[in-house]
């Protein structure tokens, strides 16, 4: 295989490293694979900033990648976060790739990122950086084209400036532009808590594989954001023992079971789980120790790594962050018989939601609450049934084997469009 040093990264080259090594346990067609390896359009924008002290303009750079176009629109989201560049964002839009053809959904797989720290801009200086990247990267996105949604450090409000701004662009309102906008400008309900309730929809199925009572599971949830708060909300819900939750300023732990809606109403009000009452507060990186049955790593990237995966106590990893594990923890967790739902398979009820809200957009047609919920429990059942049904057939583990789901569909669709011209 050639180099590819645009996109160098480790997040690029663990991206890669998969594909590589289960494209040849598959015996993938050498000519798709080399196209699967690298995105097939990137775009990088760079652009200024006003703060709002109006005297200081910063030069921010953003990204947008489409890596697969083979199926139907791209889809993925847009992350904002300080440390995000091109080779990341290039990783991140080949696993929703895979993720979107494991789930069947008909999109191949986007990404976007700003690198910015969203925790130290005021709304106002939000907006504004939310409306120029729109701009920047306006002619590569669209409904039938590209549509992004939220990721790390955006959420349903930066997706409605941005539905604004293309709108404003096109002449009309465009809802189908972005998905995960609130209800109000045609966001499907249910899909602010989807993929963290996609996540535990799962956990019947993955404590079944390892013969642990789900009732009453001890869980701890890594992230307290999107997806790790109705994570927990929904492993609650499930009636399992939400033991841990941490965000950025530290974790907190009840052996006895946290009162999660709490903790969410606490950060509401007080922006982090810091001074939180009604549990102990730790370390954030002690979370991963705990003496639990499952561990929801839901926060960010490399947070299970060579140098903790020893510690890990839980039998079930659930992974709601994209690449949580590095490929040396994913080796030490699976040699100590922790079975792991990779994050391609856990976190897809994310963009299965997605896919609900551009239908119900496209159609001008809104679903109920309980239809939304009823078809993604039932998408993410059967996906986590096939994935696991390879992962026996193959006797494999279950992210070779979601890998395998996703690349087997994704290569036949190549096959069959051919080479243009
Ligand atoms: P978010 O910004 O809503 O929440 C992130 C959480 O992680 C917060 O609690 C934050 O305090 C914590 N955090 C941030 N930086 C941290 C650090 N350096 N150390 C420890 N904790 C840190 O983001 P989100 O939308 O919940 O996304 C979390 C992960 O899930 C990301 O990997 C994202 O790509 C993935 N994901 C999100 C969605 C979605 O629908 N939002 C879908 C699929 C996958």
């Amino acid at each position: 295989m050639e180099s590819r040093p645009e996109f160098d990264s480790q997040m690029y080259n663990e991206a890669v490293g998969q594909f590589n090594r289960v494209a040849a346990l598959m015996g993938l067609d050498d000519n798709v694979a080399d196209r699967l390896r690298v995105p097939q359009k990137s775009t990088v924008v760079s652009f200024p900033f006003r703060h709002d002290n109006y005297t200081e303009v910063e030069t921010i750079f953003g990204y947008r990648v489409q890596h697969l176009t083979t199926m139907g629109p791209t889809k993925g989201g847009i992350r904002f976060d300080t440390d995000v560049d091109l080779g990341e964002v290039a990783a991140l839009a080949m696993w929703m790739t895979w993720k979107t053809a494991i789930v069947g959904v008909p999109f191949g797989g986007a990404k976007g990122g700003v690198r910015i720290n969203p925790m130290n801009l005021s709304r106002a200086e939000l907006q504004r950086v939310t409306r120029r990247f729109t701009m920047e990267i306006i002619n590569v996105i669209g409904p039938d084209k590209d549509i992004p949604a939220p990721d790390l450090g955006t959420n349903e409000q930066v997706m409605a400036w941005l539905m604004d701004t293309y709108s404003q662009h096109i002449g009309h309102a465009v809802p189908a532009i972005v998905t995960g906008k609130p209800p109000a400008l045609g966001g499907s309900v249910a899909r602010r808590e989807a993929t963290g309730r996609g996540l535990m929809f799962l956990l019947p199925q993955a404590a079944q594989a390892v013969d642990l009572n789900p009732d009453g599971a001890t869980v701890a949830v890594h992230g307290f954001g999107n997806v790790g708060r109705y994570a927990a909300i929904a492993g609650k819900d499930m009636k399992a023992k939400v033991v841990a939750v941490s965000d950025i300023s530290g974790a907190v732990y009840n052996p006895d079971g946290l009162d999660v809606e709490a903790a969410a109403k606490w950060v509401d009000e007080n922006r982090f789980l810091e001074g939180y009452p009604d549990a102990d507060f730790i370390d954030e990186a002690d979370i991963f120790g705990l003496d639990v049955d499952v561990l929801v790593p839901a926060a960010i990237q490399n947070v299970l790594r060579g140098d903790n995966a020893g510690d890990v106590k839980a039998k079930l990893v659930i992974e709601g962050a994209n690449n949580p594990t590095t490929l040396e923890a994913d080796d030490m967790l699976r040699e100590k018989g922790v079975f792991i739902v990779p994050d391609i398979l856990a976190n897809a009820g994310g963009v299965t939601v997605s896919y609900f809200e551009w239908v119900q957009d496209v159609q001008k047609y809104f679903w109920s609450e309980n239809e939304t919920v009823g078809r993604l429990r039932e998408i993410m059942t059967r996906a986590f049934d096939d994935v696991h049904a390879i992962a026996r057939l193959e006797n494999v583990d279950m992210r070779t084997a979601a890998l395998i789901k996703g690349i087997r569909r994704v290569a036949d669709a190549k096959l069959v469009r051919g080479v243009f011209p």
